[in-house]
């Protein structure tokens, strides 16, 4: 199982105290077969990646440019943060969908990007409430797959992760029935664009520690992406002993 935490905008050198925690309690997490991954802020990757080296915990960044240099003021391309020491990055999250207008091709460029500088690439899909109320999700879903992840991408560095960009933030969750219809949906269509591979395929989306067991135990969940609990090291870490279970 793999548990991704997204801290997005929060973070800054002076408040890492959660993340001392989580370095040090990460083995026991780790230890039992589960990666466990933190994405800051891309101004604490080194800073955070230094520090765990003692740990198997790894570092990620939350978004990456397609180029590898240029002018390009204000982004941060994919060799940069393996530079840094992360070891993955996050694309297509749908806050960067909905906040800078990311599409498909966007998010399947930085997906190769990511590849190119040698990190695992985490793409995000999922649906709004709107697309899920018309009967759409898992249309849309599949728009974004196809869009977003080149055939040439390798899989042994991809993972999908199914966010429902009503179920971020809010508290609120699909059924265990969706998840599961959605993830048999994700990997289908994964089997047919990358035979053979077993891309894991997390699942994302006000994931905390009482829900995590019920949620990591859907079949076709290989995972987690957490944003809000990823910034607790106690609650993090109880999703991370949830996937062990599983
Ligand atoms: C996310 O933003 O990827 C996320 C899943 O957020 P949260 O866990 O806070 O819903």
């Amino acid at each position: 199982m793999l548990i991704a935490g997204n801290w997005k905008m929060n973070g800054d050198p002076n408040t890492l105290g959660e993340f001392g925690k989580m370095i040090a309690r990460a083995p026991e997490a780790a230890h039992n077969g589960v990666t466990l991954i933190v994405c800051p802020p891309a101004i604490l990757t080194a800073k955070c990646a230094e520090r765990a080296t003692v740990s198997p915990l790894e570092i990620g960044g939350q978004d990456c440019h397609p180029e590898p240099n240029g002018a390009h003021t204000g982004d941060i391309a994919a060799e940069m943060l393996a530079a840094c020491g992360a070891t993955t990055v996050i694309v297509g999250h749908s806050e960067r969908r909905a906040d800078h207008g990311e599409d498909d091709a966007l998010v399947a460029a930085k997906a190769t990007a990511a590849q190119r500088a040698g990190l695992r690439a985490i793409v995000c899909v999922g649906e709004t409430e709107a697309e899920r109320d018309a009967g759409n999700a898992e249309t849309v879903v599949n728009g974004q797959l196809a869009g977003s992840l080149p055939e040439t991408l390798d899989p042994a560095r991809l993972v999908v992760a199914y966010e429902p960009v009503w179920a971020i933030g809010t508290g609120r969750t699909p059924s265990t029935d969706d998840v599961a219809a959605m993830h048999a949906a994700i990997r289908k269509t994964l089997d047919a664009r990358f035979p053979g591979a077993a891309v894991p395929i997390l699942y994302g989306g006000s994931v905390k520690p009482s829900n995590a067991a019920e949620l990591l135990a859907v079949p076709e969940v290989g995972g987690a992406l957490i944003g809000g609990a990823s910034l607790k090291a106690d609650d993090f870490l109880a999703i991370a002993l949830a996937a062990v279970k599983n």
